[in-house]
């Protein structure tokens, strides 16, 4: 099984490799999540104190305080836990850390400049990964995608 180490490693490499002129405005931090049958990923960003300084506030106008710009941001990538299975194949794993890295870049869940309206708007993601010679983690995803799909779909029908 795959652990957030793991995924650690690849976002590292990832960023290395393919987003080495995105600013990091903020610190990203990536781990496995709830399994989802569709969602495979996301980024958002969560003030550095997490959910713990949000107990403590007794007020409106505290929580508002808490989670003012000035308090620093982190950009949490959740990967969903189906893929800690080795037999999802890292490409896959990649590319879902890649898309989000995407975001990140295009200024949704991290504090970078908004460059899009919609963080999916026309294709923008998979245009940033060609350009950024990631193209091949697309391929991978899409065929996984495929057989993905089929194989719900079966089960679906046996029920
Ligand atoms: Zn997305």
């Amino acid at each position: 099984m795959r652990d957030n180490e793991w995924l650690e490693q690849q976002l590292q490499i990832l960023l290395k490799n393919h987003f080495a002129n995105v600013k990091i405005t903020n610190p990203i931090q990536i781990k496995f999540g709830r399994e989802a049958k569709y969602r495979f990923g996301s980024i958002r960003l969560v003030s550095h104190k997490g959910i713990r300084s949000i107990k403590g506030i007794k007020s409106i106008k505290g929580l508002i305080k808490a989670v003012g710009d000035d308090t620093p941001k982190k950009s949490l990538i959740t990967v969903t836990s189906m893929f800690a299975k080795e037999d999802v194949p890292a490409d896959v794993v990649r590319y879902t850390i890649a898309h989000e890295l995407c975001h990140y870049a295009h200024g949704f869940s991290s504090m970078n400049k908004r460059m899009f309206r919609h963080p999916h708007h026309g294709g923008i993601v998979n245009r940033e990964l060609t350009q950024r010679g990631a193209e091949h983690l697309i391929r991978e995803f899409k065929a996984w995608l495929k057989g993905y799909r089929k194989a719900i779909l079966a089960a679906r029908v046996k029920i």
